[in-house]
């Protein structure tokens, strides 16, 4: 059958995709080690389970208003005075089934053919085929890991041009771990404020910060920014909700009305009991941000040591999120088995082939050079993994 040109430009979310075939060798007996996983291996809070149960046998089974519950929506708007003193009505507050879809909501109604959207890398995989099924071209800052991955102000202006319709801001960001500190964020805000160009934050690591580093979007370090920003966040990373499918978008009434307008033709609503699941993640006991955090940054701790002791491996240390994002330079032009690792994807393959362990290639997230590991797996498997990966590299001819 004959498909779009737009479905066939973009490609399946390459992340899931070996997630998938990891399970699947799995399932065929082999042991693999899992660093893939774009999700925390924590179990979602009990309080949080029994407020989705009691939904349930109080019939709250329904179709519920498109944007959300106006409970869900007052949560959130708690949420975001409390944690980031940002003012907001319901009007502004659009709940969708994960961050994902309120991005590629927001991509909609926002983006079109000769738009320009500015995407640093390394950045999320969906990003860019969010953008480009719009038909706006996604226009990619490449950020060095020798600046620490961060995109500099000067850099950001320039790659602002009249066609530029938004910037994306990703911090702590997936795939680097690279979080900007609030002095930063305020550089960019700046930046952004003066070219008047719309900035969307994904917010969706905020929780998962190192060291003491406090958080901060550009909205929140720089008031004419307010008018400019949509936050994105959700639920899934925080209070480990990744199946529940909660995200939601915070900005300017016009794109929440229409973002609302866009779900209402495509998914109705997000699911009755994952609503009511989120109120209570939200308005409850957030004891499980805290203790999934301390047990991270630990992680974290071992896994950077251990990459950095691998001959051909340099492994910066991240401040937020949960994922390394090492570089592989001095393992590229190696050998195994005769055959000539030559980009990320050779790496990850010859990882999955040699050592058993799942890894993504960097290329995914636009460095070739470089590989991600994600760390939501336990000690255990972290120590393991590496010993795997470690003795495979001392193998390479
Ligand atoms: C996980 C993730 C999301 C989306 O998460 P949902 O489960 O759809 O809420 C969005 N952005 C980034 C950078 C992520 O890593």
């Amino acid at each position: 059958m004959k498909l779009t040109a737009r479905i066939n430009s973009i490609k399946p979310s390459p992340t899931l995709a070996i997630t998938m075939k990891a399970n699947a060798l799995r399932a065929e007996g082999r042991d693999i080690i899992g660093f893939g996983a774009g999700e925390p291996d924590f179990d979602t809070p009990d309080n949080v389970k029994q407020a989705a149960i009691r939904a349930i046998n109080e019939g709250f089974t329904k179709y519920t208003p498109v944007g959300g519950i106006d409970e869900l929506k007052d949560a959130i708007i708690a949420k975001l005075q409390r944690d980031n003193h940002l003012s907001y009505t319901r009007a502004q507050i659009c709940v969708s089934c994960g961050a994902k879809h309120t991005l590629y909501n927001l991509a909609q109604v926002l983006f079109e053919e000769g738009d320009e959207v500015v995407i640093p890398s390394p950045y999320w995989v969906s990003y860019p085929d969010i953008v480009m099924l719009t038909g706006a071209k996604a226009v990619i800052l490449k950020t060095r890991a020798s600046e620490g991955f961060k995109i500099q102000p000067s850099e950001l202006e320039t790659a602002i041009t009249d066609r530029t319709r938004a910037v994306i801001i990703n911090s702590p960001s997936n795939p680097s771990g690279v979080a900007y500190s609030p002095a930063e964020v305020e550089k960019l805000a700046a930046v952004i404020a003066r070219k008047k160009v719309l900035a969307i934050s994904d917010d969706i690591y905020e929780k998962i910060l190192y060291d003491g580093l406090d958080f901060a979007n550009v909205a929140s370090v720089h008031p004419a920014m307010k008018e400019l920003t949509v936050v994105v966040n959700g639920l899934s990373k925080s209070h480990a909700m990744t199946g529940w499918r909660i995200g939601y978008a915070a900005g300017p009434a016009d794109i929440i009305a229409a973002a609302t307008k866009l779900q209402s033709q495509n998914t109705s609503n997000p699911t009755s009991i994952a609503q009511k699941a989120s109120v209570e993640a939200l308005n409850g006991d957030q004891a499980i941000v805290g203790t999934m955090v301390r047990e991270f940054e630990k992680r974290r701790n071992v896994i950077v040591e251990r990459l950095n002791a691998i001959p051909g491996i340099t492994c910066m240390t991240p401040q937020g999120a949960f994922y390394v994002f090492p570089e592989i330079a001095g393992l590229l032009g190696r050998k195994h088995d005769g055959k000539v690792l030559t980009t990320s994807s050779d790496v990850a393959a010859w990882l999955l082939d040699a050592a058993n362990v799942a890894v993504i290639p960097g290329g995914e997230f636009g460095h070739d050079d470089h590989i991600r590991l994600s760390y939501a797996t336990s000690m255990a498997n972290i120590e393991k993994g590496l010993d795997r990966i470690r003795d495979a590299a001392l193998k390479l001819e």
